[in-house]
C-alpha cells in the first residue's frame, strides 16, 4: 500500500560507534554525526532537538525516506525480545471445517525465545524480526514479527515469510495510531509526536510482551493451517461416512422394495395359476358335460326305431351268428325276428334267445298278429 504517513524518526545511527542514538543524546543539527538507520537510505541526518514547536526528531539531509521508521522499530523490537528473552503470541484460532466455525487453539501466551534476529525474508525494505523457540530436545521453530506502521504488510510478503517460518505475527501500529487519533479528535493531535512514540522501547515492549489482541494477529500459522486441513479431512471423512450410510440405507430400501415387488408378483402369479386351473377345470367340466350331452343325444338318437337302420350294417354280421349275443356299443342286444325278418334291439321282441338261437326271436308285432 502507498505510504501515507510521513513519519519522523527519533533514533539515528551514530557514525563513530555504529550504535543507535536518541535524538536528544546528540549534538543539534549536522553536528549530530548520525546517518539514517535504513542502510538502503544511509543519508546523513540533521538533529532537530532544540526547537519549541516540534518534538525533537531527525531530519534527512535531502528529504525523508520511506522505510526508516519501520527499520528503526524492527531494530528496537529485536533488542526488546533479546533483552526479555520472550514474546507473547496472540490467540491462535483456525476455521474448523467440521464444526463450521472458527475455534480457538490457544489463548495469548508468553513464550520464551532463544533469540531474535533481523532477517530480510519478506521482501519489504525493512528487516523482519525472526524469533526462534528451542525445545528441550534442541529442535527449533522460527516465527516472524512484522510491524505495520507506514506500510501495510502485503499477502505476498506473508507468503514469502511462510516459506521460512512457522508463523507470522503482524503488529498493527497503524490501527493503534488511528484509534489514538480518534480518541484525541477534539484535542491537539500531533502525528509526529504520535509516530515518535512507537520508536520507544517501552511502547514496543508493551506491544510485544503484553496481550494486545487488537493489534497483534497471526497473518500466517503453519499450525493453524495444519489444524484447518485436518478438520477438512475429518469433515470429508464424516461426509463420506454419511454418504455411505445414506447409500446403504437406500440400497436396503431398494432391496426391500424389490423383495415386496417380487412377492406381489409371485402372489399374482399363484393367483393367476389358480384362476387358470379353475378355468381349465370348468372348461373340462363343460367339455365333459357337452360330451355327455352329445353321447346322451347319440344314445337317444340310437334308441329311436327310425334310426335302427343306421346300425344294421355293423350289427347284422353279429346277429346272424348264434355263438355270442349281438351287442352294440350302447349295450343293446340285437335280435332277428324269425317271423318277419326284422332286426331290432331286444326291447322290440316278445321272446328271444335259447340254445343255439341266441340272437333269434319273435318281435312284439308278429306276436300280436299271431294272437
Ligand atoms: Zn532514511
Ligand atoms: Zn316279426
Amino acid at each position: 500500500m502507498a505510504a501515507d504517513l510521513d513519519l519522523p524518526i527519533v533514533y539515528g545511527i551514530y557514525v563513530p560507534t555504529g550504535e543507535l542514538r536518541h535524538v536528544t543524546d546528540v549534538e543539534n543539527g549536522k553536528a549530530c554525526d548520525c546517518v539514517c538507520p535504513d542502510p538502503h537510505c544511509g543519508q546523513r541526518l540533521i538533529a532537530r532537538n532544540a526547537g519549541t514547536k516540534r518534538i525533537p526528531h531527525f531530519a534527512h539531509e535531502s528529504g525523508s525516506c520511506a522505510w526508516s521508521a519501520e527499520y528503526l522499530i524492527s531494530i528496537l523490537a529485536a533488542d526488546v525480545i533479546t533483552e526479555s528473552g520472550s514474546i507473547t503470541f496472540p490467540e491462535l484460532t483456525f476455521f474448523d471445517e467440521e464444526k463450521g466455525q472458527r475455534v480457538c487453539r490457544s489463548g495469548a501466551r508468553r513464550i520464551p525465545m532463544a533469540r531474535a534476529e533481523l532477517k530480510e525474508l519478506s521482501g519489504r525494505q525493512a528487516p523482519d524480526v525472526v524469533v526462534t523457540w528451542r525445545s528441550s530436545s534442541g529442535s527449533e521453530r522460527s516465527f516472524a514479527i512484522v510491524f505495520q506502521l507506514r506500510h501495510t504488510v502485503s499477502d505476498d510478503e506473508v507468503k514469502r515469510l511462510s516459506e521460512h517460518v512457522e508463523g507470522v505475527v503482524v503488529v498493527d501500529l497503524r490501527k493503534h495510531m488511528r484509534e489514538a487519533k480518534r480518541r484525541m479528535a477534539d484535542k491537539h493531535y500531533d502525528r509526529a509526536e504520535m509516530a515518535s512514540r512507537y520508536q520507544d522501547k517501552r511502547l514496543i515492549r508493551s506491544f510485544l510482551l503484553e496481550d494486545r489482541p487488537k493489534y497483534k494477529t497471526w497473518a500466517y500459522s503453519a499450525l493453524a493451517e495444519r489444524l484447518h486441513a485436518e478438520s477438512a479431512e475429518r469433515k470429508e471423512a464424516a461426509e463420506k461416512r454419511e454418504r455411505r450410510r445414506r447409500e446403504e440405507k437406500e440400497r436396503r430400501r431398494r432391496a426391500k422394495e424389490e423383495r415386496l415387488r417380487r412377492e406381489r408378483e409371485e402372489r399374482a402369479e399363484r393367483e393367476r395359476r389358480r384362476r387358470q386351473g379353475r378355468e381349465e377345470e370348468a372348461r373340462r367340466a363343460a367339455e365333459e358335460r357337452r360330451r355327455e350331452a352329445a353321447e346322451e343325444r347319440r344314445r337317444e338318437e340310437a334308441m329311436r326305431p327310425e334310426n335302427y337302420g343306421k346300425y344294421l350294417p355293423t350289427i347284422l354280421p353279429l346277429v346272424d351268428q348264434q355263438e355270442r349275443p349281438a351287442m352294440d356299443e350302447f349295450g343293446r342286444h340285437w335280435v332277428r325276428c324269425e317271423s318277419c325278418g326284422k332286426v331290432a334291439p331286444d326291447r322290440e321282441f316278445s321272446l328271444y334267445g335259447g340254445n343255439g338261437r341266441l340272437n333269434l326271436g319273435t318281435c312284439t308285432e308278429c306276436m300280436r298278429k299271431r294272437r
